[in-house]
């Protein structure tokens, strides 16, 4: 595979638009050109011999939609593919502020969540950060006239960013880390850190260090259980790290930023919603700087675990609340285009004969 534009800072692009001989404008050209979600090919300012010269190079499509699901409450639905033919999914939510965008940090997963539909066939690569934002350039740009008329020549489409698709964010630190940075940069997107929010299973030294990155973002720990025994059961990453040491790496994040931390709390019949877990949510966060999503399984077909009926759930969030936790229950949205994170992907290739 090719390098790939988008996992330049718009410097380098400068740096090699100047040793490709082309005079210092072309790399604004170039540069927003890709922020528009641009092929090199489309990039219609550029010349050709530069075109030639850049796709001798650099791949002139690192991405593309090979599906896209329309739901109809608005949400969203894609598969991305990228050039080696691998292939990750992303969800687009429309809010009354703007557009939220999922995206997916890895192919595949290697952290073996039991109700989790991208662990399945684990860990195929890691995305590069242009990867990743390629998935945000390509659906902002398919959103561009969305973009309400006077709201400013840096408005986009896509607002929000949650890395809750496919892979762990923080299993693949540094290019997730050098993505944070290319999206929110004045150059680029400039999507701001607090409009993203990173979700983890709870890969403690990796919280401590992006404490430490002076990236404002929200972040989300993947919790469901109250106990160690019994995350381990659902989420084999709890032998190596313990959900007393995961509160005080979120502690210490909140010490360093300011910022109040987030949990997902994924409702699994007979595993993780009787009361006595409700109680035990409370127990251990009351007081904390934190809040609460749970979220009802989405189930997964080569899974044999089971979502709790509406009531369940209700009652579930009540006893939260009594004790004094923020939480809320998520909305289910896009229902009708096919579920939870990995699920889109795991169907397709089933559905591929493989070679
Ligand atoms: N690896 C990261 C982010 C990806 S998953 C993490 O673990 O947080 C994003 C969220 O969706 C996580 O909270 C995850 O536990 C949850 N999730 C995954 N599969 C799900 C399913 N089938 N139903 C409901 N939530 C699910």
């Amino acid at each position: 595979m090719k390098k790939i534009l988008q996992d330049l800072t718009f410097a380098q692009i400068e740096e090699l638009t100047l040793a490709l001989g082309e005079k210092k404008f072309r790399a604004k050209q170039l540069f927003e050109g890709l922020t528009q979600g641009k092929t090199i090919d489309g990039i219609t300012s550029l010349s050709k011999d530069f075109k030639e010269k850049l796709k001798a190079e650099f791949e002139n499509e690192p991405i593309k939609i090979r599906e896209r699901y329309l739901s109809s409450d608005g949400t969203e639905k894609y598969l991305f593919e990228y050039a080696d033919g691998n292939l990750v999914e992303g969800v687009l939510m429309k809010y009354k502020y703007g557009y939220t965008q999922c995206i997916s940090t890895q192919v595949g997963c290697r952290m073996g969540c039991k109700f989790c539909a991208s662990t399945l066939n684990g860990l195929i690569r890691n995305l590069s950060a242009g990867e990743i934002l390629s998935q945000v350039l390509l659906v902002n740009a398919l959103h561009k006239n969305d973009v309400k008329a006077g709201a400013g020549k840096s408005a986009r489409a896509v607002t929000n960013l949650v890395l809750m698709g496919s892979g762990e964010p923080l299993d693949n630190y540094a290019e997730v880390v050098k993505f944070l940075r290319l999206v929110s940069s004045e150059d680029g997107l400039g999507i701001s850190p607090r409009n993203i929010s990173l979700s983890t299973c709870g890969l403690v030294p990796k919280m401590y260090e992006l404490a430490s990155e002076n990236l404002p973002i929200n972040l989300t720990v993947s919790l469901h259980a109250t106990e160690d025994e019994e995350r381990i059961r659902v989420m084999p990453v709890g032998k190596a790290y313990k959900i007393a040491e995961i509160l005080k790496a979120c502690d210490h994040y909140f010490k360093k930023t300011g910022r109040r931390y987030y949990f997902e709390y994924t409702l699994i019949s007979g595993e993780n919603c009787d009361e006595r877990h409700a109680k035990g949510l409370v127990e251990l966060l009351k007081g904390k700087p934190c809040h609460i999503n749970l979220i009802r399984l989405n189930e997964v077909k080569e899974r044999d675990l089971k979502s709790i009926d509406d009531k369940s759930a209700y009652r579930f969030l009540g006893v939260l609340e009594k004790g004094g936790l923020s939480a809320t229950l998520r909305r289910q949205i896009g229902v009708d285009i096919g579920g939870a994170c990995g699920q889109l992907r795991a169907s397709y290739l089933e559905e591929q004969p493989c070679d």
